[in-house]
């Protein structure tokens, strides 16, 4: 089976409520050129309602909600819980950025929770893994990422594993203008395939969409995207803008 390839937008705290719905517009009114790509877009929590129903006229587009509560319900004010992802129509939910990480203190254990709550909803998750540069430069990174998915993701069963969309998303490359290589992204994103292979088997494996992060834009779409085991994007900056965006869908 031929793996899904994605260009997901992450609009992070961006665009109020009418920026967002145009941005929504906007993309949803591009026809995907490869019946194979999906668009995903995720959106602040404030924008999810009406970004599903702007999605509709569009097969290809799927809506993302950032983040959710580990916990399905509760006094936790100011959390949003996966139910009400649910309710709206969202079907995605990014886990582990490394924003989240670094600024909300989301370890490696409270992911695998987010993750089986996610799953539990009958959302799929996009989870997020990637090493800063200081682990890069000590060479340790491969071993860094693997233990981010074995502590957040491989207690999960084949049937739930199969849900999940990877994102290597290298620290230092986003936001930064710094993206990396195509051979340092073919070379983790195989390194990732392979971890999934040794723990699920080849076909779950080779099913995987794993996506790319860090400073994608148009300009290097393509060659990154060309790689054997990059199936797409996770799109920070360059996803506000539409123009910007619909070229990167363009680039499979
Ligand atoms: C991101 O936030 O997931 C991201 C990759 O951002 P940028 O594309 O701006 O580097």
């Amino acid at each position: 089976m031929k793996r899904l390839n994605i260009a997901a937008g992450n609009w992070k705290m961006n665009k109020n409520y009418e920026e967002g719905v145009d941005l929504a517009k906007a993309i949803t009114a591009h026809e995907v050129k490869d019946s194979h790509t999906m668009v995903i877009l995720g959106t602040p929590f404030i924008h999810l309602k009406t970004a599903v129903e702007v999605a509709k006229a569009n097969p290809n587009v799927k809506i993302a909600a950032q983040n959710c509560h580990q916990l399905t319900k509760g006094a936790y004010t100011g959390e949003t819980s996966v139910d009400m992802i649910r309710s709206v129509g969202a079907e995605f939910v990014i886990l582990g950025h490394s924003e989240r990480r670094a600024y909300f203190a989301e370890n490696n254990e409270l992911l695998a929770q987010k993750v089986n709550t996610v799953l539990a909803a009958d959302l799929r998750p996009i989870f997020c893994c990637g090493e800063a540069l200081e682990i890069r430069e000590a060479g340790t990174h491969i071993e860094f990422v693997a233990q981010q998915l074995k502590e957040s993701l491989f207690h999960l069963d084949g049937a739930a594993f199969a849900k999940v969309v990877i994102a290597y998303e290298p620290i230092w490359a986003i936001g930064t203008g710094v993206t990396a290589s195509p051979t340092q992204a073919q070379e983790m994103h195989n390194e990732i395939r392979q971890l999934i292979s040794d723990k699920y088997g080849a076909d779950i494996a080779n099913a995987t969409s794993i996506l790319y992060g860090g400073s994608v834009k148009p300009a290097n779409a393509k060659e990154i995207f060309g790689q054997q085991d990059v199936d797409g994007g996770l799109v920070g900056g360059a996803s506000l803008k539409a123009n910007d965006f619909i070229q990167i869908i363009d680039s499979f």
